[in-house]
């Protein structure tokens, strides 16, 4: 694992502006509304020439912990915990505030290496308002605009002299790589739910209060089978309360980050509602990305007519989905937690197809079966003619056609390969792509 910088400070001085600015995306979604940003947020980053993994928190104040700011308290101190390098994150132009005064109290009496960075110093009597944070006992401020870039060269510099000594051949060849997972479907499928009940701790923070924002959050943990799922989650499902057209915009984009990132998607239908067009959009755009699906049948407590359920969904996919041919079905109550255990074993699967590969022989064997039983047509009356196939990569799996002409192989032709090649090898709800090499 590469260091931990954890990004600390009350809410709304700009830690989420900091976080995009240092991971170099936009990952967190900034809001103007104090305490949108609540949850833990996570991305691999490099500082100041080293790899590490950034995470952003929400908010710390002085609150009984039964309040959401009690809870997001606990949520940092657990963050803090895992940290090598702490950023602790003030608003300059605001001045300090007793809670700034509080939580600094208190990291000083943590045994984090702890940079003080004094944000939204833009402007010229920037750096006169940074002055203002050495009350806080922290050593010399970092001023920073998070929002304009202005310092982030020397908070590099400050991160990387507190971080910890460089280990032998860090990441690249670990075998116990983490599988990464995102969870994506609409608001109210239960997708924090089941991420709840797969963590079997309360990770994230989910409760009644309207309005509460869930954003792109990665965690990590070790599931049944003791392998590591690290977990690229999705945006931004939205309660009702205080939408903005913006923010679900933003959410959005974040649900095609978390797939871009991710290597299995786990598509969250509520069993109650179906499998809709939202569904299908986001079932779609995982297989274009080139990741594997699961899909959880969620709410099955709920269904009473089961059957009717079921088969439902199968017209469905098999109308809609023919992309995803086979993908697996794990009905399950993420609220119950009844058929959740199913659930990894399901994606460990599909994960292990998604990176299989077939030896050139046996492709190549299935290959001239297939050109045996239909070959290839016409097209301006000249045939094409293919020759052989190979298997580049996985991930998803690539099959690569070569032959004269072979380009201009039409669409249903390609089907008929990537149809049966799925089912030759066995790789129900595996995106499979498909090139072709003319040759002469
Ligand atoms: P968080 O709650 O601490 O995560 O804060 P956000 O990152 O959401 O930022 C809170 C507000 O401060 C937003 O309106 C940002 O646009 C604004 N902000 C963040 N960084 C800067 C900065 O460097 N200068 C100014 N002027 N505003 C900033
Ligand atoms: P998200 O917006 O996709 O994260 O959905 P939530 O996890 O917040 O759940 C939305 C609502 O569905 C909440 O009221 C949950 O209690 C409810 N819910 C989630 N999972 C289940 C389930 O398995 N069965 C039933 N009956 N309700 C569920």
């Amino acid at each position: 694992m590469p260091p931990t910088v954890v990004i600390l400070g009350r809410p709304n001085v700009g830690k989420s502006t900091l976080f995009n600015r240092l991971a170099g995306r936009r990952i967190a979604i900034v809001d103007n509304t104090p305490g949108v940003t609540r949850d833990r947020k996570e991305a691999p980053a490099r500082i100041g020439g080293r790899d590490v993994l950034l995470v952003d928190t929400a908010g710390l104040e002085e609150a009984a912990p039964e309040t959401i700011q009690g809870r997001m308290r606990a949520s940092s101190e657990e963050a803090l915990r895992r940290a090598d390098v702490a950023v602790f994150v003030v608003d300059a132009r605001g001045g300090m505030t007793p809670s700034d005064l509080a939580f600094a109290a208190w990291l000083r009496r943590q045994s984090v290496p702890v940079i003080l960075v004094a944000n939204k110093t833009e402007g010229r009597q920037g750096g006169y308002w940074a002055m203002e944070a050495y009350e806080l006992g922290l050593g010399d401020p970092v001023a920073v605009s998070a929002e304009h870039g202005d310092g982030i060269g020397e908070l590099h510099d400050a991160v990387r002299e507190l971080l910890p000594e460089e280990a032998e051949g860090e990441d690249e060849a670990d075998p116990d790589r983490p599988l990464r997972l995102a969870i994506i479907g609409r608001p109210n499928a239960g997708k924090s739910t089941l991420l709840n009940a797969l963590l079997g701790e309360e990770r994230m923070i989910t409760g009644p209060e309207p309005g509460l924002t869930r954003d792109a959050v990665a965690v990590e943990w070790r599931d049944e089978t003791g392998g590591r799922v690290r977990l690229v989650d999705t945006a931004g499902l939205r309660k009702r309360a205080r939408v903005t057209e913006d923010l679900e915009k933003m959410s959005a984009a974040a649900s095609l980050a978390a797939l871009k990132e991710c290597e299995v998607a786990v598509l969250v239908v509520d069993a109650l509602l179906g499998m809709d067009e939202q569904e299908l959009r986001l079932a779609r755009l995982a297989e274009r990305e080139g990741r594997a699906v699961v899909i959880a049948l969620n709410k099955w407590d709920a269904v009473e007519d089961r059957t009717a359920a079921r088969n439902r969904l199968s017209d469905t996919l098999m109308t809609s989905l023919a992309q995803l041919k086979g993908v697996a079905v794990v009905p399950l109550s993420a609220a119950t937690g009844k058929g959740v255990e199913r659930l990894m074993p399901a994606v460990r699967e599909v994960y292990a197809l998604w990176n299989k590969r077939v030896p050139t022989g046996e492709l190549n064997r299935w290959f001239e079966d297939m050109l045996a039983r239909h070959p290839p047509p016409l097209v301006d009356r000249r045939r094409i003619k293919l020759r052989y196939a190979t298997m580049p990569k996985a991930r998803p799996p690539t099959v690569v056609v070569f032959g004269t002409r072979a380009e201009e192989l039409p669409e249903d032709y390609r089907r008929y390969l990537v149809n049966g090649f799925r089912e030759a090898f066995g790789m129900p709800g595996v995106p499979v792509r498909l090139q072709t090499r003319g040759t002469t």
